[in-house]
């Protein structure tokens, strides 16, 4: 079933919906774009044609969240929120929401739920916008999504001329959108057409056969300290990525908190031991460690490529490292120096 929303209706629709849930939509903030939560005042981004510099990640697992508050005079604890609202989440990408069900993956397991995820996953309704036109630091069809890739959407919609047709993919997105209009075959058939274009547009970014094989072969080469030459090791490629999700704990004594933070393997000290011992001394092993953990060990885990080819690392790298060149790298690599050795 799909459904239609004018676009000149999605401001009064929002702000309906603002009644019940509390949405975010992507917003302009300065020469990016943000989800943020929808006010009358909000300067919507649905048009821009690259995603958020922020992955929703951020909504599921804050760069910064108190896990717990203690009294230490009376010796308890205080309750804590983790989320009151149920929310909708409007004009997520498919490579972020796809990313969203591999990070389901490791804090929603049968052997370990981790609450702070599972109950904003459970409270939130994803809306998706397919990418009409995919902008060139994208190669989501390359890592095996797309640009109207429906994983762990609750509905998605695509951009016809003056409305968004929505394909209703749950019973959330179903309860969400049944007294909106109906879409006529014509605006179906147009849909069909313009989602299988934009998966034409996309070019092959690099090989994906035997990838992982590949840098599995590289693991003690030289490979890797030639591709982070220039890496400055800030960490911009994985705090920005929708499918990095490691974070530090700390207690914050005087603040009575124990927080959860962002961390990266990109920095020197993230591997660094207590002994001082550092396994991953240099950035050539924090490197193979970024990609090792994409492209080979998200494969043992659930015989998947932990990218989703969102592209942000590319965009967003301050010395111009592209992950697509490092893989092209290995595969040149392994045929010059691994086999001709
Ligand atoms: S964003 Fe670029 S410079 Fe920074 S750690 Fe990642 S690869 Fe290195
Ligand atoms: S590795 Fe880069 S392109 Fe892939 S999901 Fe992460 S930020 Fe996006």
């Amino acid at each position: 079933m799909m459904y239609i929303l004018e676009k000149k209706n999605v401001d009064q629709t929002l702000s309906e919906w603002s009644a019940k849930y509390e949405v975010y939509t992507p917003q302009k903030v300065e020469a990016y774009s943000q989800f943020l939560p929808f006010t009358e005042s909000s300067e919507l981004a649905l048009n821009e044609p690259l995603n958020t510099r922020y992955p929703p990640k951020s909504l599921f697992l804050p760069q910064s969240e108190v896990m717990l508050k203690y009294n230490k005079r009376l010796n308890k604890f205080d309750e804590i929120k983790i989320l009151p609202e149920k929310r909708i989440i409007f004009g997520i990408r498919p490579c972020d929401a796809s990313a969203i069900t591999l990070l389901d993956t490791v804090f929603d397991t049968d052997e370990y739920q981790d609450p702070y995820w599972t109950e904003r996953r459970e409270n939130t309704i994803l809306v998706g916008l397919g990418c009409s036109e995919p902008p060139s630091t994208c190669f989501c069809t390359t890592v095996g999504y797309g640009p109207f890739n429906q994983d762990g959407l609750d509905a998605l919609m695509t951009e016809l001329d003056d409305v968004y047709v929505v394909e209703i993919l749950s019973d959330k997105g179903q309860k969400l959108f049944s007294n909106f209009p109906a879409s006529s075959k014509d605006q179906e058939q147009s849909v069909l057409n313009i989602q299988l274009k934009a998966k034409d547009l996309m070019e092959p970014a690099f090989e994906t056969e035997n990838l992982k094989q590949t840098l599995d072969q590289l693991f003690e080469s030289d490979y890797w300290s030639e591709i982070a030459e220039s890496c400055l090791g800030c960490g911009i490629c994985t705090f920005l990525c929708p499918t990095c999700f490691c974070f530090d704990i700390v207690d914050e004594v005087q603040r009575n908190e124990r927080i959860r933070n962002w961390d990266t393997c990109m920095f020197r000290i993230y591997s660094q031991e207590a002994s001082g011992h550092n396994p991953r001394p240099t950035r050539a092993e924090r490197t193979r460690q970024r990609l090792m953990h994409k492209y080979s060990y998200w494969l043992d885990h659930i015989d998947k490529i932990g990218c989703t080819g969102c592209g942000r690392c590319v965009r967003h790298c301050p010395v111009g490292l592209d992950i697509r060149a490092m893989l092209r790298a290995a595969s040149n690599f392994e045929r010059e120096v691994v086999n001709v050795g």
